[in-house]
C-alpha cells in the first residue's frame, strides 16, 4: 500500500449521489403532486444546483443560501407555486435515505484498513446529510476521521479543509493522497494541499481544465490498491 494517508471525496466516489439525487428530486416532487418531475426539470435543476456549488467553492455563496435557492432559482424559472424551504428540507430527507455504493467502494475501504493505514473523508457536502448517508450505507466505520466543510470552516479546494484533516489525521502530509471525482475541488485542492492526487473518472470524461493534471488517473476503485 503505497500511501500512509488516504483522503476520500464522498460523493459519485465512494456513494452513487447521481443515483440518489434521481431518486431524492423524483420522490420529493411526487409528494408535493407533481408528476415526471424528472422529465420536465431535473435538468435545468442540475445546472442551476451546479452553477451555486461552483460558487460556493468560490466563497461566493453559503452553503444554508444555496441548499435552498437552488429551487427558489428552479421554480422561479418553471412558475411552481411550492415553499422552496419545505421542499429542500423533503429533498435532503430523501437524499440521505437512499444511498448506493460506487463499485468496489467497501472492499477498496476495507484492504487499506486492513493495512493499517489511515483513512479520512474529506467532503463539501451538507453536513447532516453527509453523516446520515455515511451511517445507513454502513461505510462510516472505515473511517479514522471525517471532515464536513463546515466544520473545518473552509471547503475544497482550498487548503485550510485539508489542513484540518492532517490535524484529526494526526500525521503529516507527506505521504497523503486525495482521491476525487471532480477536478476543480478534489485534485486542485489536493494539489494546494502539496500531497498526491487521484482523480476517479469512472466514465472517461475529459479533464476540462487541463492546466489542473492529477497525479493518478483511474476509471475503478481497485486501481487504487495497485498504486506503485
Ligand atoms: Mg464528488
Amino acid at each position: 500500500m503505497k500511501f500512509d494517508l488516504y483522503l476520500f471525496d464522498l460523493d459519485d466516489t465512494l456513494l452513487d449521489f447521481q443515483k440518489s439525487q434521481n431518486i431524492a428530486f423524483e420522490k420529493s416532487f411526487s409528494e408535493f403532486g407533481i408528476l415526471n418531475a424528472m422529465s420536465l426539470y431535473f435538468s435545468d435543476y442540475k445546472r442551476i444546483s451546479q452553477n451555486l456549488w461552483d460558487q460556493f467553492e468560490r466563497n461566493e455563496i453559503q452553503k444554508e443560501v444555496l441548499r435552498v435557492r437552488r429551487f427558489e432559482v428552479l421554480f422561479e424559472q418553471y412558475g411552481i407555486q411550492l415553499d422552496a424551504h419545505k421542499f429542500s428540507d423533503l429533498y435532503l430527507h430523501h437524499l440521505s435515505d437512499n444511498n448506493f455504493h460506487i463499485e468496489y467502494s467497501v472492499d477498496v475501504l476495507r484492504a487499506i484498513k486492513d493495512a493499517n493505514k489511515k483513512i479520512g473523508i474529506i467532503t463539501n457536502g451538507i453536513k447532516a446529510v453527509q453523516y446520515k448517508r455515511l451511517e445507513a450505507s454502513n461505510l462510516k466505520t472505515f473511517f479514522d476521521f471525517i471532515v464536513v466543510s463546515e466544520e473545518s470552516g473552509s471547503a475544497k479546494p482550498h487548503v485550510g479543509i485539508f489542513e484540518y484533516a492532517f490535524q484529526l489525521a494526526q500525521m503529516p502530509k507527506n505521504n497523503a493522497i486525495i482521491i476525487g471525482d471532480k477536478i476543480e475541488a478534489d485534485i486542485l485542492g489536493g494539489l494546494n494541499a502539496g500531497i498526491s492526487t487521484c482523480w476517479f473518472n469512472p466514465y472517461n470524461k475529459q479533464n476540462s481544465t487541463p492546466h489542473i493534471q492529477p497525479h493518478y488517473e483511474i476509471k475503478s476503485l481497485l486501481e487504487i490498491l495497485n498504486f506503485k
